[in-house]
C-alpha cells in the first residue's frame, strides 16, 4: 500500500480510488483500468476508503453506495468537502434509479449500475477525465487571471447587469479609497464615491445593442482647497451575452494625478519664464531703435547693420516668448472664450491685404481666390485672425521668390472650409502629421536658416480644437503645400471644458 502511494505521488497520470465492498469489482476494475494506464489504489469498505482519501487526493473515486458500515453516501459528502474538484462515479448493484440520482444531486458525477462491461466502464472514466480536465483548465486559467488582475497597477472593476462588483483588484479599491474587505457582492455606490463613475456605469449598461463603444472620460475627487486630491482617467465599457444583452460593465482606471501635476507645474513655469523675459526684452528692443537711430551719437554703417541684426534676434526671442505665453495660456486654460458673429470674409480680405506688401518683398504673389461675399460665423475675432495671419505668414515663409499663394474660401456642408494654397517647398509625408505637434520644425537645407519657433501650427491647431473645428494639409515636396482649416459654421456655446480656452497671439 505505502509503495502504491509513493508511486502515486511521483507521477502525473490520472489517479483513481475505487471503493467497493465486493472483492470481484475491486479486482475488475483495477485490471480494465490499470491497462488504460491510469494508477489505480482500492478500498474494501468506506472507513478505508475514507482514510485514504484524507490522505491524498484523487482524481476519480467509484464509490458503491451500498457498503455495510459505512455508506457511499457518507464517503461522498465527506469528498466533497475536502476535494471538490474529485469526479465520483457511483457504482451499486442493488441501487435503485432514485438512489443514484439521489446521489448525483449530491454531486456525484455519474452512475454505472452492476453488472457493467469493460468497455462500459472505460468509457465513462473516460468522459469523467475529460471533465477533469476541463474543470482544472477552467481553474488554472482563473487563477492565472486572479493573479494577473490583482498584479496590475491600474485598477480593474467588473459589475453585473444590477451593478453588482464581481471582481475588483486591490489598485481598483485603493483608487476609489474603499476600505473595506471585500467589494464583491456589494452595489458600485457603496463602493465609490466618484459620482461620474457610476453615471459611466450607467450610460454603458444603456447602450444599445448595435452599438459599441467605450466610454472615457476623467474623474476627479476634490482635496477642499479648490484643487484635485486625485484624477483618475476611466474607461468603461460594456460586456454582453450572445444575444447582444448588456450583461455588466466593465471599469479601467489609470492613476494621472502625477501627470496632470507635472503638466501644470510645467506650464507655470513656461508662464512664468516667458513672461518674466518679455519685459527686459522689449527694452533691450527699445534702446537698441534709440542707437540704431543714431539719438545716442553717430554710428558707422557696419555697426547699423550689426545692431540691425541683433535687433532681429531679439524680436525672434520676443516673438517666441509670446507665443509661449500664449500656449500656456490656452493649455492651463486662463483665456476665456469670448465669442462673437463674425464675418469671415472681411477677416480674410483684411489679413490677404495686411501680408501683401511681405509677400511682395518677397517676390510672391498673393492673391485672393473665390470667396463668397459674406462668411459669417460665431468664433473669436482674435483667433480667427491669428489664424489666417500664421497660415499665411507660414506660406510667405517657406515660398521661394516666384511663387504664388491663393487663399480661399466656401462653405462645406455645416462648416467653412478656408484653404491657403501655396507654390513652395512642400512637405515630405512624414512630416505632415508632426508639424503640429509644438517646436517641430523641418530643418533641411532650403527651411534651416528661416527663423521660427514652431509654434504657430500648434497654436492653430489649439484654436480650432477650441472651436470644434480642424486643420488639415495636403502638400507634395518641390510642388507646394494646401492648408485647410474647417470652421463649424455655429459653434455651440455649451461645449466642454477643454473648447473653453483660445489663443489671443500675434504673429505678424
Ligand atoms: P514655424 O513656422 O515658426 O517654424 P510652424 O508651427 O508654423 O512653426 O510650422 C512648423 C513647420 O512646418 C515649419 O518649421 C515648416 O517647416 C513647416 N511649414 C509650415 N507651413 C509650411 C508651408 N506653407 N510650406 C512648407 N512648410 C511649412
Amino acid at each position: 500500500m505505502k509503495q502504491q502511494e509513493e508511486m502515486l505521488n511521483n507521477t502525473n497520470s490520472p489517479t483513481i480510488l475505487i471503493v467497493d465492498d465486493e472483492e470481484r469489482i475491486r479486482t475488475g476494475c483495477r485490471k480494465v483500468l490499470s491497462q488504460e494506464g491510469f494508477e489505480v489504489l482500492t478500498a474494501e469498505c468506506g472507513e478505508t476508503g475514507l482514510k485514504m482519501i484524507e490522505e491524498q487526493h484523487f482524481d476519480i473515486i467509484l464509490l458503491d453506495l451500498m457498503m455495510p458500515s459505512l455508506s457511499g453516501f457518507d464517503v461522498l459528502s465527506r469528498v466533497k468537502s475536502l476535494h471538490p474538484d474529485t469526479v465520483i462515479i457511483v457504482i451499486s448493484g442493488y441501487a435503485t434509479l432514485e438512489h443514484s440520482i439521489e446521489a448525483m444531486k449530491k454531486g456525484a458525477f455519474d452512475f454505472i449500475p452492476k453488472p457493467f462491461t469493460p468497455e462500459q466502464l472505460r468509457l465513462l472514466v473516460t468522459k469523467a477525465l475529460e471533465y477533469t480536465r476541463a474543470l482544472k483548465d477552467i481553474a488554472n486559467e482563473k487563477s492565472r487571471m486572479r493573479v494577473l488582475i490583482n498584479h496590475l497597477s491600474d485598477g480593474v472593476m467588473a459589475t453585473d447587469y444590477k451593478k453588482e462588483i464581481v471582481l475588483a483588484n486591490p489598485a481598483f479599491l485603493k483608487m476609489v479609497g474603499y476600505q473595506g474587505s471585500t467589494a464583491v457582492g456589494h452595489k458600485v455606490e457603496q463602493v465609490t464615491k466618484y459620482e461620474r463613475l457610476r453615471e459611466m456605469i450607467d450610460q454603458a449598461l444603456t447602450m444599445p445593442s448595435g452599438e459599441f463603444s467605450e466610454l472615457v472620460d476623467e474623474v476627479a475627487e476634490g482635496n477642499g482647497n479648490g484643487s484635485p486630491a486625485r484624477i483618475l482617467s476611466a474607461r468603461c465599457i460594456p460586456f454582453r451575452d450572445r444575444a447582444s444583452r448588456n450583461i455588466g460593465t466593465i471599469t479601467l482606471l489609470h492613476d494621472i494625478t502625477a501627470m496632470k501635476r507635472m503638466d501644470q507645474i510645467k506650464s507655470d513655469f513656461v508662464s512664468m519664464v516667458a513672461h518674466e523675459v518679455r519685459g527686459p526684452l522689449n527694452s533691450v528692443l527699445m534702446q537698441l531703435q534709440v542707437v540704431q537711430d543714431g539719438l545716442a551719437g553717430e554710428i558707422s554703417s557696419k555697426q547699423k547693420e550689426i545692431l540691425a541684426r541683433v535687433s532681429g534676434k531679439v524680436q525672434d526671442l520676443v516673438c517666441l516668448s509670446s507665443e509661449l505665453l500664449d500656449l500656456a495660456r490656452i493649455e492651463s486654460g486662463l483665456i476665456s472664450q469670448e465669442r462673437e458673429q463674425l464675418d469671415m470674409t472681411e477677416i480674410i480680405v483684411d489679413q490677404v491685404e495686411f501680408h501683401g506688401k511681405k509677400a511682395e518683398a518677397n517676390g510672391i504673389s498673393l492673391s485672393l481666390g473665390g470667396i463668397p461675399e459674406s462668411l459669417p460665423v460665431v468664433a473669436n475675432r482674435r483667433n480667427m485672425e491669428e489664424v489666417l495671419s500664421n497660415l499665411i505668414a507660414n506660406a510667405i515663409n517657406y515660398t521661394p521668390a516666384g511663387g504664388s499663394i491663393r487663399v480661399s474660401a466656401e462653405k462645406a456642408g455645416d462648416y467653412l472650409q478656408i484653404e491657403v494654397a501655396d507654390t513652395g517647398f512642400g512637405i515630405a509625408k512624414d512630416d505632415q502629421q508632426k508639424i503640429f505637434a509644438p517646436f517641430y520644425r523641418i530643418k533641411d537645407e532650403k527651411t534651416r536658416f528661416i527663423p521660427g519657433t514652431g509654434l504657430g501650427l500648434s497654436i492653430i491647431k489649439s484654436i480650432m480644437d477650441a472651436h470644434n473645428g480642424m486643420i488639415q494639409v495636403e502638400s507634395e515636396p518641390g510642388k507646394g503645400s494646401v492648408f485647410r482649416v474647417y470652421i463649424p459654421s455655429v459653434i455651440l456655446q455649451e461645449s466642454s471644458a477643454s473648447t473653453q480656452y483660445v489663443a489671443c497671439v500675434s504673429k505678424s
